[in-house]
């Protein structure tokens, strides 16, 4: 037992190194290392095919810098109130905080984990500028309602789609949806290139995106906001080198989510994540509070390493706390009780068969040798 392999809970998807080395060496021979060359062209172009007729992709030197220039791209007023949601990784927030706007956080639906649409409607206030849902564990979020309100009260709509790479609604990619969408290729994500992100938007508000990604340059002249969130040629070259390895990628994960859901559906305490699209990204489960610690303990002793994904944004001990999550009915927010139910397992591409049932085992053992209650 003490032998046994560690399963990580994530693992980068890694390139043929002589195909990272031919691509680098371009660079290198171009003399041409960041500002627009030609792998980052390449990498816009290639990522460009995933999305909807007519979206562009403006690349970006990270997630959070993607989810900054898709607020800028806004132009809201100093101060003004985004309406986002309490389950998300501390990019979403910081953000919004970080561009001196404020972090309003509204209710999620507690079979999506999404915003709630009702709960933003009720957080709406005169000084509310945007909307910043999640498409929270790659689970899409109720994208109707939300352009619904957004557009009935002139809102700018934001989609943080880092956990949603690879993921269509009824056949449209996700990063349609909104006035803007922001993703990671940071490598804790399925697709990276290393350090990254990129913007979709229409076609045409991509050249307002990428002169504020470029220090809001305009023939050499700063001409309105910008910062430096351009992405280099070596990390453009991570990214086209591991392109031609994400189909197999894909079909690892998705294998892997059968295994895990064939094994695990219907063991006592426990559910697997409700919504529609299975996403490559992440598989989570929930299972009650005192539930999820002991069964996160139960396989880190035994190898299998498992994430709380994520801690509530404005929960305790952090700079949101105590700020209140508004509810469509005025009650009790859901958030703070659903954030402890959420384990996610290990889930990449290198895990192997045997690796996939141990844990399913492990998983297995546990929810059925211990007295459970189902989460509320
Ligand atoms: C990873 C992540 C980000 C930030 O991406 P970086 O590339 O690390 O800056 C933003 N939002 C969510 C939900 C994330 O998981």
């Amino acid at each position: 037992m003490d032998d046994l392999p560690l399963i990580l809970f994530g693992a980068p998807m890694l390139p043929d190194p002589a195909r990272l080395a031919e691509l680098t060496a371009g660079a290198l021979a171009a003399a041409w290392l960041t500002n627009g060359g030609a792998l980052h062209m390449r990498l816009e172009q290639a990522l460009a095919t995933t999305q909807a007729p007519g979206d562009a992709v403006s690349l970006t030197s990270s997630g959070t810098m993607a989810l900054t220039l898709a607020l800028m791209l806004g132009n809201l007023p100093p101060g003004a109130e985004v309406i986002t949601t309490p389950l998300s990784f501390a990019a979403t927030a910081q953000a919004i905080a970080g561009l001196g706007l404020v972090p309003v956080f509204a209710d999620v639906d507690p079979v999506t984990l999404t915003l709630c649409p009702r709960a933003v409607e009720a957080a709406i206030t005169p000084r509310t500028g945007a909307i910043l849902p999640v498409h929270f564990l790659g689970v899409p979020c109720d994208v109707a309602a939300l352009s619904g309100i957004a557009g009935r009260h002139g809102l700018w709509l934001v989609y943080d789609a880092a956990h949603a790479y690879g993921v269509t609604v009824e056949g449209v990619p996700i990063g349609h949806f909104g006035d803007a969408s922001a993703f990671s290729l940071h490598a804790t994500k399925i697709m990276h290139t290393v350090e990254g992100g990129f913007v979709v938007t229409r076609a045409e508000s991509a050249t307002n995106l990428r002169r504020m990604r470029n220090f809001g340059l305009e023939q050499g002249r700063p001409t309105g906001p910008g910062l430096n969130g351009k992405l280099s040629e070596l990390h453009a070259a991570m990214g086209l080198a591991l392109l031609p390895g994400l189909p197999e990628e894909l079909a690892a994960r998705n294998a892997l989510r059968r295994v895990y859901d064939r094994a695990l559906a219907g063991l006592p305490g426990l559910s697997l994540q409700g919504g529609k699209p299975a996403a490559p990204g992440y598989y989570s489960l929930r299972l009650a509070p005192d539930l999820r610690a002991g069964l996160h303990l139960a396989l880190a002793e035994q190898g299998i390493f498992a994430r709380d994904h994520f801690p509530l944004l404005c929960g305790p001990g952090t700079c949101w706390q105590g700020q209140r999550i508004i509810t469509a009915g005025g009650g009790p927010a859901l958030a703070p009780g659903l954030a402890p139910q959420i384990l996610c397992l290990p889930f990449h591409g290198r895990i192997t068969a045997s690796d996939a049932q141990r844990v399913c085992e492990a998983v297995t053992r546990f929810c059925t040798t211990r007295p459970t209650k189902r989460p509320a």
